[in-house]
């Protein structure tokens, strides 16, 4: 579907061979290359367009190698400007000094949110940790139900607690995620996963149920959950959790599509937080730690 940037920089490059130097105007083509594939990958054109100035910068006036075919040098840039967009963090966690530690999902509806919940909760056992879970999603029923099942499906500690049959609300909300958190330290567990109510827009109740959350709670981290294949939307979002609750991270999920994985960069970019882990099927252990390098190779093809 994609055309491979690396063949369609060997294009641009065509009449570069044996000039010796990368010139402003042997590369201007090349540049539109670039452009397009990182604007095909869903890298939102801010970060294009930043991106594109650098590898600019560094690419024009410098010796090509002898060693290296100009597309290669460029190919190289490239790669080094991408991976340094995504920094070179790897998924660590910040734990609170007294557990439980408070680790709050935060994503809308359908992100993949409970799913990566779970696949958290198994990646954190699988470290040697107690994790419990909770969802604090009192408006949805079915939403509850779900962290349940898969809750019991990697065998992991849920605190289901009870809804108060007067209604759902914020107070609701606090109610069940203070208990957990003291359900939590009772059973031993040094970390608390909330999984939070998802809506399918961004709106003030959300957020401030957000932040009450976090008040609340204290986390050590707000991993903010995105589908990857919604792409630009993802980077929308992103910002705007991160505006209201400043996330420690972001998981991407549905990476086992056929997203490119760009809106790592831009929503890296935006956030300044680090994509912690990709999400990359359906079952709890298609998981995986992010790593830059992956997702570079995967949007150069
Ligand atoms: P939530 O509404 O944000 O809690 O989303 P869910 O966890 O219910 O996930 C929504 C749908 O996406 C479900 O059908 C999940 O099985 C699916 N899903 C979640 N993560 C992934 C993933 O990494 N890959 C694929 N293929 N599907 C996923």
């Amino acid at each position: 579907m994609f055309e491979n940037l690396s063949e369609k920089l060997q294009r641009s490059f065509k009449n570069l061979r044996g000039e010796g130097t990368i010139s402003d105007e042997n590369i201007s083509e090349a540049l539109r290359e670039i452009r397009l594939a990182l604007l095909e990958s869903d890298v939102n054109l801010a970060v294009v367009d930043e991106l594109i100035e650098h590898i600019r910068t560094r690419a024009v006036g410098s010796q090509v190698a002898t060693a290296l075919s100009p597309t290669e040098q460029i190919v190289k840039i490239v790669h080094d400007e991408l991976v340094n967009v995504l920094g070179r963090d790897t998924a660590r966690f910040k734990f609170s000094s007294q557990p439980p530690s408070v680790i709050l999902m935060a994503g809308l509806q359908g992100s993949g949110k409970t799913t990566t919940t779970a696949k958290l909760a198994q990646w954190l056992k699988k470290g040697g940790h107690r994790p419990m879970l909770v969802s604090v999603d009192v408006y949805r029923p079915a939403a509850r139900e779900q962290l349940k099942v898969v809750a019991q499906s990697i065998s992991a500690q849920l605190y289901e607690g009870h809804l108060d049959v007067k209604g759902a609300g914020t107070d609701e909300v606090l109610r069940l995620a203070r208990e957990a958190k003291r359900e939590a330290a009772n059973y031993g567990c040094d970390i608390l996963i909330v999984d939070t109510a998802g809506r399918n827009h961004i709106d003030a109740e959300l957020m401030d149920e957000m932040a009450a959350l976090k008040k609340l709670l204290n986390p050590s981290e707000i991993l903010f959950v995105a589908d990857a294949m919604t792409g630009q939307d993802a980077v929308n979002s992103a910002k705007a959790f991160n505006d209201h609750l400043t996330i420690t991270g972001a998981i991407l999920t549905k990476m086992d599509g056929d997203a490119r994985g760009g809106a790592a960069l831009s929503i890296r970019h935006v956030t300044g937080a680090p994509i912690k882990f990709l999400g990359t099927g359906e079952k709890p252990d298609a998981f995986e730690a992010f790593h830059p390098d992956r997702i570079v190779g995967r949007i150069m093809g």
